[in-house]
């Protein structure tokens, strides 16, 4: 039963990492004919706003839900569970993956992300899809959770995964293909256990089957191998894995007969969650608070611990671990880390400050210190209203009659709201200046290659590109990458 309004189905591809100007630079050079032909077919925005910070965890958690994440409850790619009293690490790099122990880091991003993490009160995407009868489907994503359930799948990794403990069923949209984990139909694709640079093939090589066979109705295409070329090579060689991502693309649309035939039926939406940005220097946070006692991963005395630090590339977080000391001691952190180098703004909530006793937002940088608090005479791009005492340089906001308008922080105020209100974010919250990059708790960093999470606009601006949805993408405020589940649903013609 195809219930698409008009019978159309949809296709939502996420490339990861998709910086635009290296987009219009692959389709320029001819590189990527797919991707272009999409282009001249559809609506094109350059400046979609990810989330902060700017991580896949979090940006594919509201690509999916249509939230931030005070709403989500995804927080960074590393945090700390107050609850659990652990670190989760989603794998920031294989060396933190191991630093925390490789099964535990599997398990949060496998199955705790969807099916503990993610709000349980508030429906993906796929749930809002399949409740209302259509048919859902998803290549391996972070993000997959609907309501269908889905057993492990037997394959010849099963030995590995069962040693990896991947045996318990979760529950995904009606078809779901998860590396080689989850495989809800024989399509005769391979995944290779999930191999970076085999992923975009694989995503093709299941989404031409599923097509051919007409098996679903929103199909969400995830294309991830652009983020970890550019992670090593930098920015500005994503053409070369653009060009990959294009190929898996035209396979899906060569199974309808190419890119004219293909869109008769289907609505396409190609988006990216975060763009990256140049790294030229590291920080290790961890070792600008040696006055501090940090909880290490696998502490020996984790009750003697003082402090969780959650390096995230481009951004961080710092968890007071005695909510007693949490007022006196944010100031004292929030003075040590704004002044180490390559910090490009520290940001904390201050409790029952603000109006109706909510709390406000502090923000420190080089140019300033700034409060803010939902409500109040000012407005955003968004047309979300602020009250902002302070120093709006630090954010490089101009305040035009009342109208706040952004410079190089996208949707500052909304962002750094949504990040600072989530119930499982760090007491502080800090974003990188341009170049800089956090090391994460394997040593790891991509000094020399490329990297995202800041607030800054050289993580946070992506692509939006739509051909057949809705009433397309013009319109006076800023896209963001939550937008885009609403624009769906509706699209489909459900009321959420
Ligand atoms: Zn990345």
């Amino acid at each position: 039963v195809t219930a698409a309004r008009g019978g159309r189905k949809l296709v939502l591809a996420v490339i990861d990492a998709l910086a635009p100007a290296a987009l219009e630079r692959a389709v320029a050079e001819g590189r990527a004919p797919t991707l272009a032909a999409l282009m001249r077919h559809g609506e094109y925005v350059d400046d979609c706003i990810s989330t902060f910070p700017s991580l896949t965890p979090v940006a594919a958690s509201a690509i999916t839900t249509g939230l931030g994440p005070d709403e989500h409850l995804v927080p960074s790619m590393n945090w700390y569970h107050r609850g659990e009293e652990r670190y989760v690490e989603y794998g920031s790099s294989f060396p933190a993956t191991r630093a925390f122990g490789v099964f535990r880091s599997l398990q949060d991003t496998v199955y705790n992300m969807n099916l503990a993490h993610l709000a349980h009160d508030r429906r993906t995407v796929f749930e809002q899809l399949d409740d209302a009868g259509l048919r859902t489907a998803c290549t391996t994503y972070l993000i997959y959770r609907g309501r269908h359930r889905h057993e492990p799948a037997v394959t010849r990794y099963t030995r590995l995964a069962e040693a990896a403990q991947f045996r318990h069923a979760v529950w995904g949209p009606r078809e779901l293909f998860y590396a080689d984990l989850f495989d809800s139909r024989a399509t005769g694709c391979s995944s290779t256990l999930g191999m970076p640079g085999q992923r975009d093939r694989h995503a093709g090589c299941v989404g031409a089957h599923l097509v051919e066979n007409d098996l679903f109705d929103f199909l969400l295409l995830s294309l991830p191998d652009n983020d970890t070329w550019s992670h090593r090579h930098g920015p500005d060689a994503q053409p070369a894995s653009i060009v990959e991502a294009d190929r898996a693309l035209e396979r899906v649309v060569h199974a309808a007969g190419g890119v004219e035939a293909f869109l008769d039926e289907h609505a396409v939406v190609v988006m990216s969650d975060h763009s990256q940005s140049p790294v030229t220097s590291v920080v290790n946070l961890a070792e600008h608070l040696g006055n501090w006692r940090v909880l290490t991963p696998s502490d020996v005395a984790p009750e003697e611990a003082e402090l969780a630090v959650c390096p995230g590339a481009r951004s961080g977080m710092v968890y007071v671990l005695d909510p007693d000391r949490r007022d006196r001691m944010v100031p004292l952190l929030a003075e040590r880390l704004g002044a180490v180098e390559g910090i490009d703004l520290v940001a904390w909530r201050t409790d029952g400050a603000g109006p109706d006793g909510a709390g406000e937002a502090v923000v420190r940088t080089l140019a300033g210190e700034l409060r803010f608090a939902p409500g109040g005479d000012r407005v955003d791009e968004r047309g979300e209203r602020w009250s902002v005492e302070g120093d709006l340089a630090g954010l490089d906001l101009r305040d035009q009659d009342g109208l706040l308008l952004d410079g190089d922080y996208p949707d500052a105020l909304g962002r750094l709201w949504s990040a600072i209100a989530c119930r499982r974010a760090g007491d502080l919250l800090l974003s990188a200046a341009p170049g800089f990059e956090l090391v994460d708790w394997g040593g790891a960093h991509h000094l020399g290659g490329g990297s995202h999470g800041s607030l800054h606009r050289c993580d946070s601006h992506g692509v939006l590109l739509a051909c057949g949805v809705g009433s397309g993408l013009e319109r006076s405020r800023p896209w963001h990458v939550r937008d885009v589940t609403p624009m769906i649903v509706d699209g489909f013609g459900i009321t959420s």
